[in-house]
């Protein structure tokens, strides 16, 4: 069956500390394994929310690799682009919590089944009629072959006609900006969708202020959506103004503040992630983008109500009866 969204990056699973303030550095209690990964969480998100999805990994011949490959079946994530290596180990993230709200983490990827993606790892059959690919920064940012990868699972979904989906997810312990703006040059171009933070949009285009370098964008793609995500602000959709283009200066760009939801954060791990799944699930299904901002952010305000990466996923009815239950805030405040 053609997939509607295919995706691909870090297989981990995560142990996380049992209580707040407990420094990595010091024996205290974890828990877990649970199953993990920016781009798994963001795929078992969308399948709950009724999306044929497909991811492209490695795992190890091992425990935790089975926990991941098992929530994946669960959840009817097809798995056949996740490949199980014999020599290597399921890739790890140990997760800390500070009092402030921050996290710490140790990372076993690089050197785990995570850290050896290569573009032979992906097969031609899961792009056939496959409608839009998402790819995430922090999977390109890992090494020099998940960004060959990257290139080529882009070529493969334009090849057929795919849209493109991109969240820089930029993460400075894996790359630095100078080099992200360098690496995901192709990805922000080719994208139809974008969906990063405002530091991230400053920092990978060429304005000192949003709006500029949404204009600069839309210059080259006049469909470009941008969802700006916003934390417990909500998110920011700018696309290009059907009324006002001014000679010299280029398209005016349309900006939309989108509210969120007033909610207790638990964990804020996974927030974007299912950010993105509520977005692209149903901007595919022909809501506008203001609509499909609407649900993602009652997505990422679920996200962060429950502890576990994936627990905070819920299926599209739960989102529908929250949606149905809660107003979002009042008032945008938009400050450009
Ligand atoms: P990350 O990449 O670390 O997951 P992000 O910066 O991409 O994070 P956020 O902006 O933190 O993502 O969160 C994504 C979306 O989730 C927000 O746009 C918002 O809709 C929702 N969200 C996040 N935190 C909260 C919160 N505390 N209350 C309500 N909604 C939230
Ligand atoms: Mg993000």
């Amino acid at each position: 069956m053609a997939l509607d969204i295919l995706t691909f990056g870090e297989a981990l699973v995560e142990v996380m500390r049992t209580d707040v303030d407990q420094p990595l550095d010091q024996p205290a209690l974890f828990t877990g394994p649970y199953p993990s990964g920016a781009p798994f969480i963001f795929a078992v998100q969308a399948a709950r929310l009724g999306a044929q999805v497909g991811t492209v990994g490695a795992v190890g011949q091992d425990a935790f690799g089975k926990c991941l490959l098992d929530q994946l079946k669960t959840d009817k994530v097809d798995t056949r682009g996740i490949h199980v290596l014999p020599d290597y180990t399921t890739g790890v993230a140990f997760v800390g919590y500070k009092g402030d709200g921050s996290r710490e983490f140790v990372f076993h990827a690089r050197h785990a089944a995570a850290g050896q993606l290569s573009p032979q790892m992906l097969d031609k059959e899961l792009f056939k009629g496959l409608k839009c690919l998402h790819i995430m920064g922090s999977t390109l940012s890992l090494h020099q072959q998940a960004l060959d990868l990257g290139l080529r699972a882009l070529e493969l979904a334009q090849d057929v006609g795919a849209k493109i989906s991109f969240d820089p997810n930029l993460r400075r312990q894996l790359m630095s900006p100078d080099r992200a703006r360098y690496a995901f040059a192709p990805f922000m171009e080719a994208a139809d969708v974008l969906m990063p933070s405002e530091e991230e949009l400053l920092l990978l285009g060429d304005a000192y202020h949003v709006e500029a370098v949404v204009q600069d964008l839309l210059e080259d793609k006049p469909e470009l959506v941008v969802v700006v995500t916003k934390g417990a602000e909500g998110c920011v959709v700018m696309t290009q103004s059907d009324e006002y283009s001014i000679p010299g200066i280029g398209p005016m760009v349309t900006v939309d503040p989108i509210n969120t939801y007033d909610v207790t954060e638990v964990d804020p791990t996974g927030a974007g992630d299912c950010f993105d799944a509520g977005f692209l699930t149903r901007w595919l299904a022909g809501d506008s983008p203001s609509d499909a901002a609407q649900f993602a952010n009652a997505c990422g305000a679920l996200a962060v109500t429950a502890k576990g990466p994936m627990a905070g996923a819920r299926t599209l009815a739960e989102v529908q009866a929250f949606m149905r239950d809660n107003k979002p805030k009042e008032d945008p405040e938009y400050e450009p």
